[in-house]
């Protein structure tokens, strides 16, 4: 066997050395432990004075007025819905390659989602894709800044200026990400985004919301928080300059019906995290651009993250992808590559999320038992769409494949991961016979 000898092929395997602690997440450490032991021993679960403090924090990070925590990032997005008033018979935009918490909750609404293609580059919403899908009840765009990748804002909210459509941002892949030097996040009218464990924002379960817009920011607590519904509150004194007069009639029950509040336990663990986060994910940068450097110019796979000179970045990497092109291997399969890349040592899997668009919640599922799916069941245009409706979602998983989520620099074990991908992909002749 020469040392090029692909492992599935009986050859040595490229990866000898063991990870350590190189994937480890969340970083936790006895300040963590200490910080939600407190809220524990002062039996503060249900309290509010550390996820105030949270939130100020957060909105500071963030560069935006207002930030409000949710038990996880599903309900902040299906707040920022209503909050943009996407209600029954009206319609939202969104790339059918997400996770289904991008957009499902519009169906909640009695709104329906007509899912727009996502441009094979970024894995981000195709810019292309928008405007012929606003309609007269088009409402709002959900922009998700798919595994970490900055959207391209300076395309997207031209489009949803001039039709008066707002834009939800999902940053649930991308918290800390720059697009041209400024947080994703901070671009749209609102953005919602997830907290949960496997996040590169990792506190337990929680989501968030953050927006400038104080209309918005009320309207989010009116939906789920009852003891702040419609009322200036001792919470953050920002409150009380938002109060609206319309929404003051529902003080003491929330509006969407739904409770909100967080465990305080998460937002104890938010803190901390957040102190520390910057320069975590600085780690992760420099680990992954190592990765992709080594790999510059190898057949048939490709860095997913902009360019150097752009100002943006891939915030945590969460979910990090490699863009796989099989013209340039002779047509090899994403599926046998990463079979043969495994072998080697390095973990990596074909694909990503699976394309929404054609999953029968979206076409059959009838949530309000109105003898009707709920895609259409309010009088919205019929906006379902099957099978070849969105040739780069529906390709996902031959364009895309998983690579090691490094947590810390550490060239010796990066190098021969990129090793792994390298080797299959310069030997991948040897997989077609
Ligand atoms: C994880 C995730 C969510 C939902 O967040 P939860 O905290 O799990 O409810 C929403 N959108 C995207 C893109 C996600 O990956």
């Amino acid at each position: 066997m020469s040392p090029s000898a692909l492992a599935l092929l009986g050859g040595n395997s490229a990866v000898t050395k063991g990870a350590g602690d190189i994937f480890d997440w969340p970083l936790i450490t006895q300040e963590d432990e200490d910080a939600v032991l407190d809220v524990l021993r002062r039996g503060a679960m249900s309290g509010n004075d550390i996820t105030k403090e949270f939130e100020l924090e957060f909105a500071q990070w963030m560069g935006r007025q207002y930030a409000l925590t949710f038990p996880n990032g599903t309900d902040a997005l299906r707040a920022a819905l209503w909050a943009c008033e996407v209600g029954a018979g009206d319609e939202i935009i969104c790339p059918s390659m997400t996770y289904w918490a991008s957009c499902t909750q519009a169906l909640t609404l009695g709104a329906a989602v007509n899912f727009a293609d996502i441009d094979p580059d970024t894995l981000c919403i195709d810019p292309a894709d928008i405007e012929r899908r606003i309609g007269p009840r088009t409402r709002a765009i959900i922009v998700v800044h798919y595994a970490g990748y900055p959207a391209p804002m300076d395309e997207i909210l031209p489009i949803a200026h001039k039709h008066g459509v707002r834009v939800i941002e999902d940053v649930s892949h991308a918290h800390g990400s720059l697009y041209k030097g400024r947080k994703v996040g901070t671009f749209g009218d609102i953005a919602g985004m997830s907290m949960m464990s496997g996040k590169s924002f990792a506190i337990g379960e929680a989501g968030m919301i953050v927006t400038g817009d104080p209309a918005l920011y009320q309207r989010c607590i009116s939906y789920g928080f009852y003891e702040r519904t419609g009322v200036a509150t001792r919470w953050a004194e920002a409150d009380s300059q938002v109060t609206m007069e319309e929404l003051k009639p529902y003080a003491g029950i929330p509006m969407g019906g739904y409770k909100y509040r967080l465990n305080q336990t998460c937002a104890a663990m938010g803190k901390v995290q957040l102190k520390y986060y910057d320069a975590r994910i600085a780690a992760i940068q420099s680990a992954l651009n190592r990765f992709w450097d080594l790999l510059e110019g190898v057949p048939g796979i490709k860095a997913h993250r902009p360019s150097k000179d752009s100002g943006s970045t891939m915030g945590g990497w969460y979910f990090p992808r490699g863009l796989y092109r099989a013209d340039e291997l002779g047509g090899l399969s994403c599926a046998r590559f990463c079979e043969a890349v495994n072998a080697e040592g390095a973990s990596t899997h074909a694909g990503s999320n699976f394309p929404l668009h054609t999953h029968p919640m979206f076409h059959t599922a009838d949530i309000f038992r109105m003898g009707k799916p709920t895609m259409v069941s309010f009088g919205q245009r019929d906006v379902r769409q099957g099978q070849g409706t969105l040739p780069v979602a529906e390709s996902i998983g031959e364009i895309t494949f998983g690579v090691p989520w490094f947590k810390h620099d550490r060239p010796a074990i990066i190098e021969e991961h990129a090793a792994a991908f390298r080797k299959v992909a310069e030997n991948a002749k040897d997989l077609m016979d």
